[in-house]
């Protein structure tokens, strides 16, 4: 009798075993998915692009001449116009003197409540966003409209602290339990990725990590009190914004000071943040030690330059804003040469220096000014923004295979990334948007 119920637990226990294993080989293959994704309309031509100079989204040497089919939703064949046997049925457009390159993803997108906006940015090459900190009901109004929008993919509010700095757009959360409770209910709600604000603790954050990421979730994060390198250890796939790194550069008893002061008010940081970063010695082996860390720790990072771009001129007379924002640029470039992740992120509507609709375009521009090569800025935009958010098996470049998602652009951006500003039609899951 004792030997059947040993054999029965060990049963039992095999089963549970394989059961979590292959929970754990699930995680691998989650499939991260848009929220409108059922909203977004499929091509039903096949569609010839001839004559572009392409430009794929995984680094590949640019293809002279180049032709793309599409076939309803999907990219059927790409090549060197004698390589490919155009089909009869085909739509085609004439695309010389153009180049075509893979829809954008933008990292870092936020709403706000800016009518048409995710349109605009559609129209202007990003097919996909991602907006880190709001509540995917705010898009209700923009998927009812009937205006065609990009790929939504949204995290929810951010998980946050008390007291919250935004507490409209956070989820607050004041232990282990509430953390945990947090994520679930998010991904159940169908955010793409969990985004941690500030305020959170280290604990927390490393619980938020490893609830998110058992379900297959990427987390990334806005850090303004804590140490990046301790909140990367603790689970983060990402940091967003080059100022949450300021911590992480500074003296322990400075990294202190900063602390107890935003700990004490929300928005102390404002103006500490500028004066921080103008102290700071970007050939310090402080900035290499951390540039080193990220590049390691593969840590996908969004600087949203354009957020911060402050330049002496017109009535802007702060010399240590300047330096700070010159500071932020060096250490960018500097991340990216050291071989730091480096993806682009828009910050929506409100940027200084961009039209209404164009702080992508502008975040590239700052990111080729900080240092980066315009091919590398382009992955950044492309294929790397694809793998931070893990849809990169169907999006983020031009290959056989993945949804037609498109861009062109009259010009050469890889001579001059101003040319990304010269859209000339934008195709998203097959269609040309008008
Ligand atoms: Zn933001």
């Amino acid at each position: 009798m004792k030997k059947i119920k040993i054999l029965i637990l060990c049963f039992i226990l095999a089963i549970g075993t394989l059961a979590g294993q292959s929970v754990l080989e699930q995680t691998g293959h989650v499939r991260i998915s848009e929220v409108n994704e059922k909203e977004i309309e499929s091509g039903s031509k096949t569609i010839a692009i001839i004559g572009a100079k392409l430009v794929d989204g995984i680094g590949g040497e640019p293809l002279q001449d180049a032709v793309v089919i599409v076939k309803n939703n999907v990219i059927s064949q790409v090549g060197k116009a004698e390589s490919i046997s155009i089909p009869a049925n085909s739509d085609i457009v004439d695309a010389k003197g153009l180049t075509l390159l893979p829809g954008f993803i933008d990292s870092h997108f936020h709403y706000d409540f800016v009518k048409e906006l995710p349109t605009k940015f559609l129209r202007n090459g990003i097919t996909s966003l991602r907006d880190p900190g709001e509540w995917i009901e705010a898009y209700k109004a923009e998927r009812e409209s009937g205006l065609p929008l990009p790929r939504l993919f949204l995290t929810g509010p951010h998980i946050e602290m008390p007291p919250a700095a935004w507490p409209e757009d956070a989820y607050i959360v004041r232990d282990r339990k509430e953390a945990r409770t947090a994520v679930n209910v998010l991904i159940d709600n169908g955010v793409s990725a969990i985004k941690i604000y500030f305020r959170l603790s280290l604990g927390l954050i490393e619980e938020v990590c490893t609830v998110a990421h058992k379900r297959g979730i990427p987390v990334t994060a806005h850090l303004e009190i804590t140490d990046a390198r301790e909140a990367i250890l603790a689970g983060l796939d990402g940091v967003e914004h080059v100022t949450s790194f300021g911590v992480a550069l500074l003296p322990l008893m400075e990294a202190q000071k900063y602390r107890q002061e935003i700990m004490g008010n929300n928005k102390a940081r404002q103006v500490g943040r500028y004066d921080m970063w103008a102290k700071f010695d970007m050939n310090s082996p402080a900035v290499d030690s951390l540039i080193r860390f990220l590049a390691k720790h593969k840590t996908f990072v969004t600087p949203t330059l354009a957020a911060y771009e402050y330049r002496l001129g017109k009535g802007k007379n702060d010399t240590s804003q300047a330096k700070g924002f010159n500071n932020m640029m060096a250490f960018t470039g500097k991340a990216a040469k050291g071989g730091v992740e480096i993806v682009v992120g828009s910050h929506g509507a409100w940027v200084g220096y961009a039209k209404r609709g164009w702080s992508f375009q502008r975040e590239m521009e700052l990111l080729v000014e900080s240092g980066m090569a315009p091919m590398d800025v382009i992955l950044g935009a492309t294929i790397k923004g694809a793998r931070f958010f893990r849809i990169q098996d169907r999006l983020g470049s031009i290959e056989e295979g993945k949804q037609a998602d498109l861009v062109l652009v009259k010009g050469d951006p890889l001579k001059d990334i101003k040319a990304l500003y010269n859209i000339e039609r934008v195709m998203l899951n097959g269609i040309w948007i008008r």
